[in-house]
């Protein structure tokens, strides 16, 4: 399909002309920031409760005027109404139904929050966002032993607390959302946590699908068919770090990679160190 904007894009570099670039940042965890012409999206904003690991800075994160949740999970939720305090006072929170209450009980002021539904579009020009039906993974029964039966509790205990009475608040609900985000002629697609819903048609070859693997045991060939279902043209890993210990741990990407190459190797997928430092997806 002939896009007038590539044309323009084309022209442009052919001429010598500075290109901006649509780019992202990963914080590590689900915490995405793309940014393109100046509008900058930010996903699940978490800080990171293990030291040893990046940390995002809190300004870097409140001078974001949209928050968008994927799901109301802790690690995706726990962390916006400080963010919100150290704002500007502007930024706003698009959330489904349940994160929305776990927000208000949190002291969020409700005039902050937009509540979104599945088949909302919204439009934060150059991106247009489209909220899809998602669903959150499973936990296998592998990875439900690996992680209680693992002397990691008995460390990482004051976290193990602090999560066990946060979990009782932030729950999903069964409302996790997918953001289906157009921008200069581009498709992204942005997964909270790796699954969709069966009775939803989600759009093939997104030119970028920004994947979380973390969650279950058989993780790499569960993954693949998803990218089987999707066919997006370039892979983003994240949720790959081990940022809340000891529920989760660091992902060992090489078998996934590995799969990918045997069964896709015509997709790249980009697999990094969480950092501030921007990463190029497309022009
Ligand atoms: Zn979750």
């Amino acid at each position: 399909m002939f896009c007038f904007k590539s044309y323009i894009i084309n022209t442009m570099k052919t001429l010598g002309i500075e290109v901006k670039h649509m780019k992202l940042k990963w914080y590590g965890t689900a915490t995405i920031l793309l940014e393109h012409n100046g509008t900058q999206l930010l996903f699940d904003p978490f800080f990171s409760l293990n030291d040893k690991l990046f940390k995002p800075s809190m300004e870097e994160l409140s001078a974001s005027d949209n928050i968008f949740v994927t799901h109301g999970h802790l690690d995706h939720i726990v962390d916006i109404p400080n963010i919100l305090k150290q704002g500007d006072g502007e930024a706003a929170v698009h959330c489904t139904a349940k994160p929305c209450e776990t927000l208000i009980a949190k002291g969020v002021d409700e005039a902050r929050i937009h509540k979104i539904i599945p088949g909302d579009v919204l439009s934060f020009v150059p991106f247009e966002v489209r909220v899809l039906k998602g669903k959150h993974i499973v936990f296998d029964m592998g990875i439900i032993i690996k992680t209680l039966f693992n002397m990691r509790i008995l460390s990482d205990w004051v976290n193990f607390i602090y999560m066990a009475k946060e979990n009782r608040q932030c729950v999903e609900a069964g409302e996790t959302v997918i953001y289906d985000i157009s921008v200069s002629c581009k498709r992204i697609l942005l997964m909270g946590s790796l699954n969709l819903d069966d009775n939803t048609n989600y759009p093939k070859s997104a030119d970028l699908l920004i994947m979380p693997l973390q969650g279950r045991s058989d993780i790499n060939k569960y993954a693949m068919r998803f990218v089987e279902r999707l066919q997006p043209k370039k892979i983003f890993l994240n949720h790959i770090d081990d940022t809340f210990p000891p529920i989760s741990s660091e992902v060992n990407t090489n078998p996934f990679m590995s799969l990918m190459r045997q069964r896709y190797p015509e997709i790249p997928v980009i697999c990094q160190q969480a950092s501030a430092e921007w990463i190029e997806i497309f022009v």
